[in-house]
């Protein structure tokens, strides 16, 4: 079996949501109009998908774009079934979901069992019942809590997705929501930089001048800050940024807001700096050279966009030149001066580095 996961998404767009964030204009975001979803939808879209999917690739069904749970039970039952068809066969081997916390109970829950779902996303966004009220959540943080806890115990692996820089929120209240997100102990986790999308009351809010969205360099300052601390607590951060698909492109769907087509290397660049110019500060490079011995995967993050990382340290140090030696290791990245090594650090020490920086 190839280990890395092949995901079939299907998009069950505004079905069953009765609600109105302010940021989501969901057809859009899933890049459907009007869709019927029923059964066969959801049946052609794995056929589809299955064409390009080698038999011996693990695959997973997942169920995006929507309140999955809140769903009438019958087209849930619809949907539920052609996943768990598949799954029965062997075609695929884990069903998921994203879903609203206040979509939880445990006939919902009893439900996602009988037809083996696997993984359940909550989108709780915000843990400030503020943050949530100006958002037009329709929901609280209790619910958070309590959905939470409820999806562990009936055994179900629990992703949490984040959205720092939503109306009202400061960058303390957006660690806070980590910090206590952390607490109810999620497997997995999405943090989306809040995006103003066409159509929503979110456009309608920064064109009157009631909402300020986070700069790039904001989000990137507090995503560094909060998928770092998710990474130092184990907690698997499985998407920065929201996805750069044909329909969500600046100027075309995303009319606001932080949107870079490689936020997450903007992310992981920072944090990899601070590893770097602790190792720098203290010596005196004067006009020479460094090498930088690390794994091929790892280099782009320690260069940056553009060589930002680079430039930035030549600048500050006054280093004539940068070079790079391919290491076989996955985790030490060294930096030497002709031949004499400065220091090194692990690529798992780079989170705890930049959370004590
Ligand atoms: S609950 Fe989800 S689908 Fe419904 S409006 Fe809010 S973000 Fe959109």
């Amino acid at each position: 079996m190839n280990n890395k996961m092949k995901i079939i998404p299907i998009f069950v767009p505004h079905v069953g949501c009765k609600f109105d964030c302010v940021f989501c204009n969901q057809k859009r975001i899933t890049g459907k109009g009007t869709v019927n979803v029923n059964k066969q939808y959801a049946i052609d879209i794995v056929e589809e998908y299955r064409k390009t999917i080698d038999e011996n690739t693990l695959t997973e069904i997942a169920f995006f774009g929507g309140s999955f749970t809140a769903i009438e039970k019958e087209l849930q039952e619809e949907l539920l079934q052609v996943g768990h068809f598949y799954k029965k066969l062997g075609i695929v081997q884990k069903i998921r979901m994203s879903t609203r916390p206040d979509a939880i109970d445990e006939d919902i829950l009893k439900l996602q069992k009988k037809y083996n779902v696997d993984i359940i996303e909550l989108g709780i966004q915000s843990l400030d019942d503020e943050v949530l009220l100006k958002a037009n959540r329709g929901h609280t943080r209790q619910d958070c809590f309590n959905a939470s806890k409820l999806i562990k115990e009936y055994g179900f692996t629990l992703g949490h997705q984040v959205m720092p820089g939503l109306p009202g929120s400061t960058r303390e209240s957006d660690i806070k929501t980590c910090v206590d997100s952390i607490s109810m102990k999620p497997h997995m986790v999405r943090i989306y930089p809040t995006l103003i999308i066409k159509d929503t009351n979110l456009l309608y809010m920064y064109e009157d001048g009631t909402y300020i969205p986070l700069t790039v360099q904001e989000a990137v300052d507090v995503t560094s800050y909060i998928y770092s601390l998710y990474m130092v607590n184990n907690i698997n951060v499985i998407r920065i940024g929201l996805q750069n698909t044909e329909s969500i492109n600046e100027g075309e769907d995303v009319v606001g807001g932080p949107f870079h087509p490689a936020f997450r290397q903007l992310v992981e660049e920072k944090i990899y700096f601070t590893s770097i110019y602790n190792i720098l500060k203290d010596k005196n490079i004067d006009d020479r050279q460094i090498k930088i011995l690390a794994n091929n995967k790892e280099i782009s993050n320690i260069c940056g966009q553009n060589k930002a990382n680079i430039i930035k340290l030549k600048n500050i140090f006054n280093i004539k030149k940068v070079s790079f030696e391919i290491s076989n290791d996955n985790n030490i990245i060294e930096i030497y001066i002709n031949s004499k090594k400065l220091g090194s650090f692990n690529k798992h020490d780079i989170y705890k580095n930049y959370l004590n920086n």
